[in-house]
Parts: C-alpha cells; sequence; structure tokens
C-alpha cells in the first residue's frame, strides 16, 4: 500500500501561521496548511487559542489608546469564558 498524499506535518503548520493569517502564503501552502487543519483537531485548537490572544491583546491595547469600539467588548468576554468553561 503506497503512502498516500502526504501532509504536512504540525511544526510546519505553526511555522506558516502567521503568513497564513496575514495571507501571505502561496496558494500551494495555503492549500497543504488547510488539509492539515482537516485531519489535526489539536492544530485546529492551537490556532483557534491564538487568534484569542492576538484579539485579547488587540483590546489591551485599544483599551490604552480609550479608543475600543464598544461592540468589540462582548464577544471578548465570551471569548475568555469560553475558554475557561
Ligand atoms: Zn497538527
Amino acid at each position: 500500500m503506497s503512502k498516500a498524499s502526504e501532509y504536512i506535518t504540525c511544526e510546519e503548520v505553526i511555522t506558516f501561521l502567521l503568513g497564513y493569517l496575514s495571507g501571505e502564503l502561496s496558494p500551494e501552502k495555503e492549500h497543504e496548511f488547510e488539509r492539515h487543519l482537516s485531519v489535526c483537531p489539536s492544530c485546529v485548537a492551537y490556532i483557534k487559542t491564538y487568534k484569542q490572544t492576538i484579539e485579547l491583546g488587540r483590546q489591551a491595547l485599544g483599551a490604552g489608546a480609550a479608543s475600543t469600539p464598544p461592540d468589540l467588548a462582548p464577544e471578548l468576554v465570551q471569548a475568555i469564558l469560553g475558554r475557561r468553561s
């Protein structure tokens, strides 16, 4: 039985993550990235947490600048509560 099409590794997913989030990956890389996510729940969970961390960071910076869009807050509260439950 020959090896089916190979998946990239979790390490590669993490390496590609910044590029993926900023839309800088090549279409091939992006495809490989998403293909890995379709079979790897732990990377999906990692990316979800990563995105939430970015959002929380933005919120913290926004609060300091006193120009935070008010409608952003409930979502973040839900994200925080969701992680704890
Ligand atoms: Zn993975």
